[in-house]
């Protein structure tokens, strides 16, 4: 058990889960693509109207089948923005390309596409693109910009699972995009992800690549009659146990989305007054975006107040965390050439965001605590 009274975050089951665990098991079929593996495939490719969807053993790996899809070479570049999770990028550097770190948007955090053409050289060979606390990033002019230079796009949907942008969901703009069902996302079985596949061209090779570099996959349809070694490739299948827990959570989307929606809303609502009057930012949701509801943040005016409020929520029982040190300025973003001041809206943010507490269990009178603790915070007056 957390010391916290409120935690920062909580896995909460829809009510199926532990029924499907028990019914994959007494199926037989435990190892990967089994009869779950099947159903989360389907309402994937069905809500969201893609070719394909591949459960994956996290969305890292996802990343890594992508990276793989596009056969970058050593010396390749790939944008990305300088705030996301390190693997965004390292899955890509695995591959021996060479990172190059755009800016972030001061409202939306998302990569900032009027910095994305002064980046772009000859070796560039694609743009991935996260929708921060999934919220959806300019598509409109990133796939505008990305097919002049020819570049393709990847979209790390780890947070944006059911948002949308221009009433399209994210994760179906990119040639391919990556789900995370880890324990901190929307929907989860502990560790999970997923790769969808909107570019059919990339749908049998992800397939091998997933299964080992084999052919397994045809061989099963019959496509095939032995199967053998094709290409290079990984395992990247989840267990059969896992997707059963996930296809808990995925058949009650619609509540979880409804749930967290409360959540966020309740935060909006009742912090906004305090927020305007103490000059902290709060998240901006373009009109062109429908969110996934994936967190709730706060930017606080400097430092110093953003590790205060932390320490205050903390003596209080109250979890809230912060998360992306500037990737370009990192031991490895520096060995890239990353430095100061290269990406300066990132840099700024990083120092002052903090996350509540947020998941779909989370209560109302726990978030009223929350919100009190919040507004009896001391703001020293030096520091405004
Ligand atoms: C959580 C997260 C990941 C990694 O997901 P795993 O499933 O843990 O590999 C990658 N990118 C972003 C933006 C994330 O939030």
């Amino acid at each position: 058990m957390s010391a916290y009274k409120i935690p920062f975050n909580r896995a909460t089951l829809m009510g199926n889960e532990m029924a499907y665990i028990t019914e994959a098991v007494a199926n037989g079929h435990i190892s990967g693509d089994g009869g779950f593996t099947k159903r989360c495939h389907t309402i994937l490719e069905t809500a969201l109207n893609v070719p394909k969807v591949l459960l994956t053993t996290n969305c890292t790996h996802a990343l890594e089948m992508a990276a793989l899809l596009l056969d970058l070479e050593n010396g390749d570049e790939v944008i990305f923005p300088a705030f996301t999770f390190v693997t965004t990028v390292n899955a890509f550097v695995l591959r021996g390309i060479k990172p190059v770190f755009a800016d972030v948007r001061p409202d939306t955090l998302n990569i900032d596409e009027n910095k994305l053409e002064s980046l772009i050289t000859e070796r560039t060979r694609a743009i991935v693109v996260v929708h921060y606390a999934g919220v959806g990033c300019e598509m409109t002019s990133i796939m505008g910009i990305a097919a002049r230079h020819n570049l393709e796009v990847i979209e790390d949907n780890a947070h944006g699972l059911f948002g949308r942008y221009k009433g399209k969901y994210l994760g179906t703009f990119g040639s391919l995009a990556t789900q995370s069902f880890h324990e901190t996302k929307n929907f989860t079985c502990g560790e999970g992800g997923a790769l969808i596949i909107n570019d059919p061209k990339y749908i049998e090779r992800a397939e091998i690549i997933r299964e080992k570099g084999t052919n397994r996959s045809r061989f099963f349809r019959g496509q095939v009659d032995k199967y053998t070694w094709v290409d290079v490739g990984s395992s990247y299948l989840p267990s059969d146990i896992l997707a059963g827990f996930l296809c808990a959570q995925l058949e009650a989307r619609n509540l979880i989305q409804e749930q967290r929606q409360d959540v966020w809303t309740y935060y909006r609502t009742n912090l906004a007054d305090w927020a305007a009057e103490h000059g902290v930012q709060l998240p901006v949701i373009p009109d062109d975006c429908e969110q996934s509801f994936h967190m709730f943040y706060l930017l606080m005016p400097s430092l110093d107040e953003r590790q205060a409020m932390i320490e205050y929520l903390k003596s209080h029982g109250i979890y809230s965390v912060f998360h992306y040190l500037p990737l370009h300025l990192s031991d490895m973003g520096r060995k890239f050439g990353g430095k100061e001041g290269d990406c300066p809206v990132t840099e700024d943010i990083s120092d002052r965001l903090l996350r509540l507490p947020f998941y779909n269990s989370l209560t109302e009178s726990d978030m009223a605590s929350v919100v009190a603790k919040i507004k009896d915070f001391h703001f020293e007056p030096m520091s405004v």
